[in-house]
């Protein structure tokens, strides 16, 4: 089938499907946007991915287009014509297009875009072996400049700590806020266990606040885990006894060694094991 993607209510191939070069999405990054994963032809968590669009969106002062009614039935239509049961689906708006220049008040339309594609997984090695994490130099966005609780399309702080995690060989950078603390990762959630306890940073740590995570907390809890939202600091992870990252991309993903130093001995741990196992019954099961 071929693919075909959504543009404010229209359907077009790969290489029709086209905005303005004038669409402050791409002039300014002025947009919000999504990332969802469809297991079974289902999209895991659809109303939480569209309440916190519509909360993102708010918090930049755009009214989109359409309702969270008519959203869902975009996002169902479009998973309906791409005909993939298990893919990724990417929900993008942007303020629309205007003149050169900031002012949002004079674009016109916002767009509406639905990409559904397949999935791009981390490769299997890293869910048996673990990731190698560094501490990115740069710090996450502080959250009185543009708060990391709103997805928007400006990712260029993540952009620039992945950039460093390549260089250094890795695919994913811990990044720290602007006290010095844990906040999160470029594209993930990160969690750690002590002592049989998990703890993750809490949202005003400067975190997006991730679907992913919220299950796992969810997840840990049902199977009699005490789970905790705390303060991290890099020292909580270098004597950690298990660390993991969560996204609905990466799903459950196991860290095993920061900035060269194993964590713990450098094994995937059995609780990461335990919630990984979880939280793929979970989403298998929707
Ligand atoms: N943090 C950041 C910065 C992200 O971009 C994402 C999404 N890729 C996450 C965390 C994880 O969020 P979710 O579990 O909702 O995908």
């Amino acid at each position: 089938m071929a693919q075909a993607i959504y543009i404010n209510g229209e359907f077009f191939s790969r290489e029709d499907a086209k905005i303005s070069v004038y669409d402050h999405g791409l002039l300014y990054g002025d947009g919000v946007f999504e990332g969802m994963r469809i297991y079974n032809g289902k999209v895991f968590a659809l109303e939480d991915h569209l309440v916190r669009l519509y909360e993102s969106a708010r918090a930049i002062a755009l009214t989109l287009p359409i309702d969270i009614d008519a959203m869902r039935s975009a996002v169902s239509e479009t998973i309906e014509k791409n005909g993939l049961s298990e893919a990724y689906v990417r929900l993008v708006c942007t303020r629309g297009s205007n003149q050169l220049g900031l002012d949002p008040n004079r674009c016109e339309e916002p767009q509406v875009i639905i990409i559904v594609d397949k999935i791009s997984l981390y490769p299997e090695k890293f869910y048996t072996e673990g990731l190698d994490l560094i501490t990115a130099s740069t710090i996450r966005n502080h959250p009185a400049a543009l708060s990391p609780r709103v997805k928007s399309l400006n990712y260029l702080n993540n952009i620039m700590a992945k950039i460093e995690a390549i260089r250094a060989g890795c695919i994913e950078a811990v990044m720290l806020n602007h006290k010095g603390e844990v906040a999160e990762c470029t594209g993930d959630n990160i969690f750690i266990v002590r002592r049989g306890r998990l703890l993750t940073p809490p949202i005003h740590a400067g975190i997006l606040e991730g679907i992913t995570r919220n299950t796992v907390i969810d997840l840990a809890r049902e199977a009699g885990i005490e789970v905790s939202e705390e303060t991290l600091t890099r020292h909580d992870l270098f004597i950690a006894d298990e660390c993991f990252l969560t996204g609905s991309a990466a799903e459950v993903i196991p860290a095993v060694r920061l900035d060269g130093r194993l964590i713990a001995a450098g094994k995937v741990g059995p609780v990461t094991q335990q919630l990984n196992k979880l939280f793929r019954d979970h989403v298998s099961s929707i």
